[in-house]
C-alpha cells in the first residue's frame, strides 16, 4: 500500500463475560487497550478504539497491510487470547469462548472472531473517511440482510439511489454453510443490483444460510469501490457444534458518492427480527442500543443482555483522516431511536408469546447444533407408528 492508502479492520469476539453472556470486565478491555496501544507506537498499526456490545469485544483498527494481514490480525488475536486469560483469572463465563481453532488461513478468518475490513484511497475530493461501525450480539451475520438489501433499493433510500448510486451495486453474498475441507475455501455469489434484484431477495430471505458480505459501486470510483463489509465467518461450521451466535460486525462508508449516514441508520428503525437470543435458537427484534467505547478506563455504559438474550446492535460513528481515528458519535443515542427501543420491547413482547413453536424458535436446522435437542427429538420421534386407515 501506498501512503494514500490505508485498511479500517474491525475484528470481534466473546471471549468471556461476567455473570453469563453479558459484557467483558473492564480489566479484559483495558488489556486489549493496552496492548493495541504499544501496536499503535510501534506503529504496526495506525491507531485503534476498543468497544464492547453485550458479551463481545470490538477491535476497531487502521492500518496499511492490507485486508486479511496475519500481522494485523494476530495483534487482535493476541489481545483476545490475553483478555481470555483475564476471564479465567476472574472466572468469566465462557472465557475463550470465540477461540477455536489455530488459524487456518494465518489470520482471524476460520479461526473464531469475526472480522470486516474496508481498504480506502484517499483522493483530493474524498479527503477522509466517514464511517458507520455497527456491532451485534445475540444473532447471527444475516441480521444485517434486511437493512442492507433496504439500503440498496429505492422504496428505502430515495435521494442516494436516484443520484450517487444510480450506476448499480455489486452484492458480495456468502454461503455459510458450505464446509471444505481447506478451511480457507469460501463459496461466494456476486450479484448486481438492481438487474440480479431477485436473485438477491431469494437468497438474503434465508438469513441462516445466506449473508452479505460486502457491497461495491459498480462504477469505479478513485477512493475505492467497496463501502460495505461484514463478517460472516460461523462458528459451528469450525467446530460442528453451537458454540454462540457469530454475532457479527458491520463496517459502512458514508457520505459523498456512498449513501448518507442518516440514510444507513434509517435502516434501523424497524427493530427487525433476527435469529438469535437465547441459546441461538430464537427469533427476536433486532434492539438498538447505545455504544459503549473504552476509553482510559472509563466507557459508556448500555444494556449488555437483555431478558432471553434479545438480540442488540449498536452504532458508532467515526470520522477518519490518514487512518487517525476521531471521537465517535454514538448514532443510536436519540429520541427516534428511544422510539425504535419501544417497538423493538413490543415485538420481543409479542414473539416471545409463541414460546418455542416456530417462528418463535428456529427451524430444526438452525437448532441441531444446540446439545441435546436432536437428541429428545429423535427420542419423540419413536413414539411414531404408520398405520392404515
Ligand atoms: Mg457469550
Ligand atoms: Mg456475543
Amino acid at each position: 500500500m501506498n501512503e494514500k492508502q490505508y485498511t479500517i479492520s474491525a475484528i470481534k469476539a466473546d471471549v468471556g463475560s461476567i455473570g453469563g453472556h453479558t459484557r467483558p470486565s473492564l480489566e479484559m478491555l483495558s488489556t486489549a487497550d493496552q496492548l493495541l496501544d504499544t501496536a499503535r507506537r510501534n506503529k504496526v498499526i495506525i491507531d485503534y478504539r476498543v468497544m464492547h456490545t453485550g458479551d463481545d469485544i470490538c477491535l476497531l483498527m487502521t492500518h496499511r497491510s492490507g485486508k486479511n494481514a496475519p500481522d494485523i490480525h494476530n495483534i487482535a488475536l493476541e489481545a483476545f487470547f490475553e483478555a481470555t486469560d483475564i476471564a479465567r483469572a476472574q472466572g468469566l463465563y465462557a472465557a475463550g469462548q470465540d477461540l477455536k481453532v489455530d488459524s487456518p488461513c494465518g489470520n482471524v478468518r476460520g479461526a473464531g472472531p469475526g472480522a470486516a475490513e474496508l481498504n480506502v484511497t484517499v483522493t483530493d475530493a474524498r479527503p477522509s473517511e466517514q464511517i458507520l461501525l455497527f456491532a451485534a450480539d445475540k444473532t447471527s451475520p444475516g441480521a444485517y440482510n434486511l437493512p442492507l438489501f433496504n439500503l440498496a433499493i429505492p422504496t428505502f433510500n430515495d435521494a442516494a439511489l436516484l443520484s450517487k448510486l444510480s450506476e448499480g451495486l455489486e452484492f458480495e453474498i456468502m454461503d455459510m454453510e458450505f464446509k471444505h475441507e481447506n478451511k480457507t475455501m469460501r463459496r461466494t455469489a456476486r450479484l448486481a443490483m438492481p438487474e440480479a434484484l431477485y436473485d438477491i431477495a431469494v437468497l438474503l430471505k434465508n438469513p441462516n444460510r445466506y449473508a452479505v458480505s460486502s457491497i461495491r459501486l459498480r462504477k469505479d470510483a478513485d477512493c475505492g469501490n467497496e463501502f460495505v463489509s461484514a463478517s460472516t465467518d460461523r462458528l459451528h461450521n469450525i467446530t460442528g457444534k453451537y458454540e454462540g451466535k457469530d454475532d457479527p460486525v458491520l463496517l459502512v462508508r458514508a457520505q459523498k458518492q456512498f449513501p448518507a449516514a442518516e440514510e444507513i441508520i434509517q435502516q434501523f428503525i424497524t427493530a427487525h427480527l433476527v435469529p438469535g437470543g437465547a441459546r441461538g435458537s430464537h427469533m427476536g427484534p433486532l434492539l438498538p442500543v447505545r455504544m459503549n467505547l473504552y476509553h482510559n478506563r472509563t466507557y459508556q455504559k448500555s444494556p449488555s443482555m437483555e431478558p432471553f438474550c434479545c438480540p442488540i446492535v449498536s452504532c458508532a460513528g467515526f470520522s477518519i483522516k490518514d487512518g487517525i481515528i476521531s471521537s465517535a458519535v454514538d448514532h443510536f443515542d436519540s429520541y427516534l431511536f428511544e422510539e425504535a427501543r419501544r417497538t423493538a420491547f413490543r415485538k420481543f413482547m409479542d414473539i416471545r408469546q409463541n414460546g418455542f413453536v416456530e417462528p418463535g424458535m428456529l427451524p430444526d436446522l438452525e437448532v441441531e447444533y444446540v446439545d441435546g435437542y436432536q437428541a429428545n427429538l429423535k427420542k419423540a420421534e419413536r413414539a411414531f407408528e404408520s398405520r392404515t386407515f
